[in-house]
C-alpha cells in the first residue's frame, strides 16, 4: 500500500463509516480477483458507500490524494475490467450496497434502479408489475445494473431489443471530481445536446461511476415458445435462422448457438444437464419465440416453421419444450457454457462479432486458423448467432499442460483476430477492453477512433482517478 492509500483510509472511513470499508485481507480477496482467475490483484480498502452523496465525497477524497478508484459491480467481468493493480495502490469501490429498485411504472414502461441492483432482481421487479425488463445474460443472478450498463452488456435477447444501450433512458453518474450528475430522465425522445448517458455506457468504468439508472421495459410475453434443433452446419443454422426471422422477426427472441464440443463439456461437468435429442449432433441451434399478442399462435408457427427446416436439412431433429421446467433446462444448456468450459481446463476467449451472413465463414476459417496453429487444440464456439456474436473459446489441448497454453493467449487471439478483421468484424462483441484487450485497441482502433476516445477521457478523468489501465492502452 502506499502512503497516500495508507493516509486516505481513515478519511474514507468518515464518509462511508465502518460498514461502508472493508479492510481486511479475507475481506478484501474476492473483491480482488476476477471471476475467470486470470487476474489476482490487491486492493488497499474495499469500500462500500449507501448512496451517491457519499460515493461522491469519497471520489472527491481519493482525487485529492491521487489514489485511483476501481467501480465493481457483480465482478463477472470476462476480460478483467474490476479487478484493482496488484501493488496495492487502488481502492475497490463496490456498489452493492446501492441496491433498491426506486420505481417500476407500466404506463411509461420504465423501471428506475440503483447500481447495485442485479440484473435478475431488476427482472423480478419488472415481471411482478406485468412487464418484461428485454436482458438476460447467464450471469444475471450476480451481475448488476452498474456494471452491466457499464459494459454495454448484450446477451440472449438482443436479437429483438437491442443491448443494454438501446436500453437506457436516464442515468446518475458520479463523476471523476465528485460531481453527481442526475440525468435520471424518462423521456423517449430528448434532443438536447450531446448525449452523456451514452458516453457512459460501455466505457468500464473509465469516465464516471454510474449510481442510478432508467431502463426501458416492454409488455410481458402472453406466449413463450423454446426449441433445441440438432444442425449438421453452421450454415445449416443460418438458414433456420433466416427462415425464422423472415417469418415473424417480432417473436425471435433468442437464436443461441452451440458446437457440440461445448455442449459436450455442459453435459459432463454440469449436475442435471439433460439432453433432450436422441443423438448427439455437431452443432445445435437454441430458439426462443415470443410475443405479448394474444392468440398469436407461436406453437403452430413454430412446429410448421421446424418441420419445414427438417424437410429442407437444416436441422436434423428438434425438441420444443412442453413447459416452463423444460425451457429452463434446454436453457441451462446455453447458459452452463461458461461454467462448463471452465472445469473442462484452461480456455482462451474471444467475444467476436461478424455480419451475422457471415458467421458460418467466421467459425470455419477461424477453426482452421486454431488448428493451424496448435494441433489438438479443442474449438468451443458459442452464443448470440442472430447478433452475429459468437464466443470463439479455444480449450487446451488434452497432452498441453494449462499454462504452457495460456502463455500462448495473446497468438491465439491474434489468430482468430486476423480472420475477424478480414471478415469486418469486432474484436469484443459484448464483453468490452478491460484490463485483458487494451492492447488490441491501436490496432482496431487506431486513429481518429483512440485520438477521440483519450480527449474524451482527458475531459472527464484528467487526473486518472477512474479505473487506470482499463480500455485504453499507455500512450
Ligand atoms: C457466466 C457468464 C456469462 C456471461 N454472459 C454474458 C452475456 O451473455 N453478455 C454479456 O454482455 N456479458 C456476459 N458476461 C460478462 C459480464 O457478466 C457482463 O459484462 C456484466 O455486464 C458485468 O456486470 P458486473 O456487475 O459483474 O460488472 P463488473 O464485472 O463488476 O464490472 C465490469 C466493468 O464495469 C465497471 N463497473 C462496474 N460497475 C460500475 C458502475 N456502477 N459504474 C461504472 N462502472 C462500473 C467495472 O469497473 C468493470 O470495468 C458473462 C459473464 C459470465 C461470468
Amino acid at each position: 500500500m502506499t502512503d497516500a492509500t495508507a493516509a486516505l483510509i481513515p478519511r474514507l472511513r468518515t464518509v462511508v463509516g465502518e460498514a461502508g470499508i472493508l479492510t481486511e485481507a479475507q475481506d478484501i480477496a474476492p473483491f480482488s480477483q476476477d471471476w475467470r482467475g486470470l487476474y489476482r490483484g490487491r486492493a488497499a480498502a474495499v469500500v462500500r458507500p449507501a448512496n451517491a452523496a457519499d460515493l461522491a465525497a469519497v471520489i472527491k477524497l481519493a482525487g485529492e490524494a491521487g489514489v485511483s478508484v476501481v467501480p465493481q459491480g457483480g465482478n463477472t467481468s470476462m476480460v478483467g475490467g474490476a479487478v484493482p493493480a496488484d501493488d496495492g495502490s487502488e481502492i475497490v469501490v463496490s456498489l452493492s450496497r446501492m441496491n433498491r429498485v426506486r420505481a417500476v411504472e407500466p404506463v411509461d414502461l420504465t423501471i428506475t434502479v440503483e447500481a447495485g441492483v442485479t440484473l435478475k432482481a431488476a427482472q423480478e421487479a419488472a415481471a411482478e408489475a406485468g412487464c418484461l425488463l428485454p436482458l438476460s445474460i447467464a450471469a444475471e443472478g450476480t451481475a448488476q445494473i452498474g456494471g452491466v450498463l457499464a459494459t454495454n452488456a448484450g446477451g440472449n435477447n438482443t436479437v429483438r431489443y437491442g443491448n443494454a444501450r438501446d436500453l437506457v433512458l436516464g442515468l446518475e453518474v458520479v463523476l471523476a471530481d465528485g460531481t453527481v450528475w442526475n440525468g435520471l430522465r424518462k423521456l423517449r425522445k430528448d434532443n438536447t445536446g450531446y448525449c452523456l448517458r451514452q458516453l457512459f455506457v460501455g466505457s468500464e468504468g473509465t469516465l464516471g461511476i454510474i449510481t442510478a439508472a432508467v431502463l426501458k421495459l416492454v409488455p410481458r410475453p402472453l406466449e413463450t415458445e423454446v426449441a433445441l434443433c440438432a444442425v449438421p452446419s453452421p450454415e445449416a443454422a443460418l438458414k433456420l435462422f433466416t427462415r425464422l426471422h423472415q417469418a415473424d422477426p417480432a417473436s425471435v427472441q433468442a437464436f443461441e448457438y452451440m458446437a457440440g464440443t461445448g455442449m459436450g463439456f455442459v453435459l459432463r461437468h454440469i449436475p442435471g444437464a439433460t439432453m433432450p435429442l436422441q443423438a448427439p449432433s455437431p452443432h445445435y441451434a437454441l430458439v426462443e419465440l415470443a410475443t405479448p399478442r394474444v392468440g398469436a399462435g407461436l406453437r403452430a408457427a413454430l412446429e410448421a416453421a421446424l418441420e419445414a427446416a427438417l424437410d429442407a436439412e437444416e436441422i436434423t431433429d428438434a425438441a420444443i419444450a412442453e413447459s416452463g421446467a423444460q425451457r429452463a433446462a434446454m436453457w441451462k444448456l446455453r447458459e452452463e457454457h461458461a461454467e462448463a468450459q471452465k472445469r473442462e481446463g484452461a480456455s482462451v476467449k474471444n467475444d467476436v462479432s461478424v455480419p451475422v451472413s457471415r458467421v458460418p465463414e467466421l467459425i470455419a476459417r477461424a477453426s482452421a486458423a486454431c488448428a493451424a496453429l496448435m494441433p489438438g487444440i479443442r474449438v468451443v464456439p458459442f452464443g448470440h448467432f442472430g447478433d452475429g456474436n459468437i464466443h470463439f473459446n479455444l480449450e487446451q489441448p488434452l497432452d498441453m499442460p494449462a499454462a504452457e497454453f495460456l502463455a500462448r493467449d495473446h497468438e491465439i487471439m491474434d489468430a482468430v483476430g486476423a480472420v475477424v478483421r478480414d471478415l469486418d468484424g469486432s474484436f469484443s462483441a459484448e464483453h468490452g477492453v478491460g484490463k485483458l484487450k487494451p492492447y488490441m485497441m491501436p490496432l482496431w482502433r487506431g486513429g481518429a477512433e483512440l485520438w477521440a476516445m483519450r480527449q474524451i477521457k482527458l475531459a472527464l478523468d484528467p487526473r486518472g482517478v477512474l479505473n487506470p489501465g482499463k480500455v485504453l492502452p499507455p500512450t
